[in-house]
């Protein structure tokens, strides 16, 4: 298998592969950038069909951890792990604890923290053997109300820039997926005025965002046909695809899904169609904000940073509209452009 050549490659400065044979533990470190500090991104526990399928999602991941990282201006770099296994089945102590080894191995240059299939009970394992660790239970707990704040602010960014509307007052928003984070989102929407209209596989996590915030609900499918001003994923990644784009009837796409767009290209078409992308890793940082104070957490100052995220927006909506490009690129060009700052 190639690994230089791959195209999600992407200049990483380092791959570890780590095995123990006795705990079964097969995991991939994936450090794209130090430039701006150690690479931080979270463990990723997935039952891949291939090593190859493993090591191509790690990297993806991250360098999107590099981006998201870099554009919200904290002094992380961007990393990923993956751990090739069941979650259901494979876990065990001496698994996280021989991944932890690992971690520690590298010095810090690879900062980990729960992702999905791994969670807050498993890092504390992982720390047994590593400092190199974020995200542990009683620090800055759940990350999801700020990421869903964060969310908030970049909608009012996008309703702004594209509507000239200072207030959500009566704008009209279908938000895909009710649960860590769509609820605190539906919260903070309602209670701006917003009228909102909503979808989950969950039926009881409709039916509390009914009763809690009086949305409408609607069926799965029919979240995309909707006559809103903004379509707010929240659920799961590729949403935005060749299926979904020619059925949406928003002007703006702005929510917490990681991997909105299923390619780069539906972003030049979203450009196409006149609908605003404020795109996934910089409208979706708040957790990672949020975690980034976790050794001397204070929840004003998690906030006071969150709430950047609407000024990081408005720059990548004024900068591609006067260069004739999709947002999505703009972010990447400015991601790139700090983290080459940072490496000088
Ligand atoms: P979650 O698992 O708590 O909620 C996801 C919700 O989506 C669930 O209620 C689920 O039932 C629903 N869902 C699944 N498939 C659906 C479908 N086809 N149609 C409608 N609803 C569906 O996850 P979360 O923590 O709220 O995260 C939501 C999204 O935001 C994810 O894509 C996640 O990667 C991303 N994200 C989360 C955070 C965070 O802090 N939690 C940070 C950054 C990005």
């Amino acid at each position: 298998m190639a690994v230089f050549n791959l195209r999600a490659y992407d200049d990483h400065e380092q791959i570890v592969f780590c095995s123990d044979a006795e705990s079964g533990l097969k995991a991939i470190i994936c450090i794209h950038s130090t430039a701006l500090g150690p690479a931080v991104g979270g463990c990723r526990m997935w039952e891949y069909n291939t090593d190859e399928g493993a090591l191509v999602d790690g990297l993806r991941l991250s360098r999107g951890m590099t981006y998201k990282n870099a554009m919200a201006g904290l002094p992380f770099g961007g990393g990923k792990s993956v751990i090739i296994g069941n979650p259901k089945t494979l876990k065990s102590e001496a698994l996280f604890r021989a991944f932890g080894r690992f971690v520690d191995s590298i010095s810090g240059r690879y900062v980990t923290a729960e992702d999905v299939g791994t969670s807050p009970a498993d890092i504390a394992i992982v720390h047994k053997e590593t400092p190199h660790v974020l995200g542990l239970e009683g620090k800055s707990g759940d990350p999801s109300p700020m990421t869903a704040y964060g969310v908030y602010k970049g909608i009012k960014s996008a309703v702004k820039f594209k509507m000239g509307r200072d207030s959500l007052e009566g704008v009209r928003i279908a938000v895909q997926g009710l649960g860590h984070v769509g609820y605190y989102l539906c919260k903070h929407l309602h209670e701006e005025g917003a009228k909102l209209i909503v979808t989950d596989i969950n039926k009881e996590s409709i039916e509390r965002v009914v009763r809690d915030f009086g949305a409408t609900a609607c069926d799965i499918n029919a979240i995309y046909t909707q006559d809103v001003d903004v379509y707010a994923p929240c659920a799961l990644g590729a949403t935005v695809n060749d299926e979904t784009l020619p059925r949406l009837k928003c002007s703006i796409v702005a929510g917490a899904a990681n991997n909105v767009l299923a390619e780069d290209r539906h972003g030049i078409a979203l450009m196409n169609r006149g609908i605003l992308y404020a795109p996934d890793y910089v409208i979706n940082a708040g957790g990672i904000i949020n975690v980034s104070f976790e050794n001397n957490y204070s929840k004003d100052a998690a906030m006071a940073k969150t709430d950047n995220i609407y000024a990081t927006l408005t720059n990548v909506f004024e900068r591609a509209k006067s260069e004739g490009k999709p947002t999505n690129v703009v972010a990447d060009e400015i991601a790139r452009q700090l983290v080459a700052k940072g490496r000088k």
